[in-house]
């Protein structure tokens, strides 16, 4: 296992032409100190994981010191944000210091968010505050551990240096990795300039879909796939209770992985026009509108890359979303169901579950978690009792219809059906009490707990409670 101090970076995406980027430097961050350390990740990409055995680990994880061969730089981007066309973005405050190509042949690119202004930041600081660095950290794991494409948070290091958003904070730069950070809106850039938009696709081809290079036409193919990983990410969003807040094509991974958590939130009580941003005003990236917001995106990406194909082949391809969603929604809810066939009359046992749900605000973690007990306890968590039990009898008939022991259900509805998220709340303790006291330890016994979603263990019973009351009155917004 290697130390940052021992590592070499290999740029990739500083390998395309210097346009698509600017190189810059971090600014420095004052006296830095660590607040999270990813020995789980560290692991995987073949890092020393013990914290101690890596000098300068909180210099390296705010760009305060950089790895050998880093040439970091801080890409152009364009995007759609909250349905208008936003024109040129890029990163605003998040550098890209480089790949690390594991020995297991794996590349990762690093990216520090919140190391200063760059050509990009427009009228931003650069920087990112300590809570919303915190949020990124504990739910890229998350993502992690429900199965669920993300980028990762390998470290977190934390600093006095005060930020302004509402009220002064502090700062606070999260180490993230991800096979890419290309977004939808890097595309979009480059929409009125063909040879950039070949390149780039190129690029993304060659080291990211390759066998797109088989197709007639590589980049339909690039775009068929992109919108199945959409549509698969999605529909794991969906089933999980995950709202992202903002889904605007500029957030949008190439890759389909969940990519810049803002204003994120897990459901609590099911309610299907939840909105977690409470700067969306309408309620565009609603929990029941992100299906809907995804297509929206992908058509945003098919549009920018029009000069590549025939417009019919762009059309089909976009065609083809729905059903990707539907059938894999549908997956997804048949195994949280505990079913080992799906028919078509599910869908309206679906239907009146959420119906149910929706009305009594059920707890959405709560009830699929415990949907698995053979007891009828959850009828407690319906304000109409009768239609529930109506309903509870109808699951234990089309339950009875299947060739599967119960015990065996129970055990895979435990793989499904996650016993812990990151809860607002949760999330909200943790935030405190490293704001208040510098304790950190509430972050990586999140960490832990979250990693391993679908394991009970007692000691972290706590973290699969009902929230508080209070849990309501949490308000996140894009100001992060
Ligand atoms: P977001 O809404 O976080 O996805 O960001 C949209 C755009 O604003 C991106 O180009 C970001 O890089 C940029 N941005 C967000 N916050 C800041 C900040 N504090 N300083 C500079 N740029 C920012
Ligand atoms: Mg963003
Ligand atoms: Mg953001």
């Amino acid at each position: 296992p290697l130390t940052f101090d021992q590592i070499l970076l290999t740029p990739r995406f500083g390998r395309l032409p210097s346009h698509f980027y600017t190189r810059i430097q971090p600014t420095p961050l004052p006296a830095p100190y660590l607040i999270a350390w990813n020995q789980q990740l560290a692991r995987e990409m073949g890092l020393a994981s013990d914290a101690g055995q890596q000098p300068n680990l909180a210099d390296y994880l705010c760009g305060n010191r950089l790895p050998t061969n880093s040439e970091p730089i801080a890409s152009i981007y364009s995007g759609h944000q909250f349905g208008v066309n936003a024109g040129q973005l890029g990163d605003g405050r998040a550098i890209l210091i480089g790949e690390y190509h594991a020995a297991n042949g794996d590349f990762w690119e690093m990216q520090l968010k919140g190391t200063g202004p760059t050509p990009y930041s427009r009228r931003g600081d650069g920087r990112a505050v300590l809570r919303s660095s915190i949020r990124e950290y504990l739910c890229s794991e998350a993502m992690q551990g429900l199965s669920i494409p993300t980028t990762r948070a390998l470290g977190m290091a934390g600093s006095a240096h005060g930020v302004w958003r509402e009220r002064l904070e502090t700062a606070a730069v999260v180490l993230r990795t991800a096979p890419s950070f290309v977004r939808f809106g890097h595309f979009e850039h480059y929409r009125n300039d063909l040879d950039s938009l070949r390149e780039l696709a190129d690029w993304v081809i060659q080291h990211h879909y390759p066998s797109a290079r088989q197709a007639s036409n590589p980049y339909v193919s690039l775009l068929e796939q992109v919108i199945e990983r959409t549509a698969v990410m999605i529909a794991k969003w969906q089933a999980v209770g995950f709202c992202h807040g903002v889904m605007n094509s500029d957030n949008m991974s190439i890759l389909g992985l969940t990519l810049d958590y803002g204003p994120f939130g897990f459901m609590d009580g099911f309610d299907a026009g939840h909105i977690c941003n409470h700067s969306d005003d309408t309620g565009r990236y609603s929990y029941q509108n992100q299906p809907e917001m995804g297509l929206w995106n992908l058509q945003c990406l098919a549009q920018a890359l029009l000069p590549l194909m025939d417009r019919a082949a762009a059309l089909n391809a976009l065609q083809q979303y729905q059903s990707h969603f539907e059938a894999h929604f549908a997956d997804l809810l048949r195994q949280k169901l505990g079913l080992l066939t799906w028919q078509e009359s599910d869908w309206s046992l679906i239907t009146r579950l959420f119906e149910l749900m929706h009305a009594s605000h059920t707890d959405w973690t709560f009830f699929w978690r415990n949907l698995a007990n053979i007891d009828n306890s959850l009828r407690n968590h319906f304000l109409d009792r009768t239609a529930y039990d109506v309903w509870f009898s109808d699951y234990q008939l089309r339950l009875s219809r299947e060739a599967q022991d119960s015990n065996e259900r129970i055990a895979s509805m435990n793989q499904i059906n996650p016993k812990y998220v990151l809860r607002n709340y949760l999330a909200e303790i943790a935030i405190q009490k490293a704001r208040d006291a510098d304790d950190f330890s509430e972050i990586n016994n999140l960490h832990r707990c979250l990693m391993q979603p679908f394991t009970e263990k007692a000691e972290f019973e706590h973290y699969a409670a009902l929230p508080p009351a209070w849990a309501a009155q949490i308000g996140v917004s894009c100001s992060s």
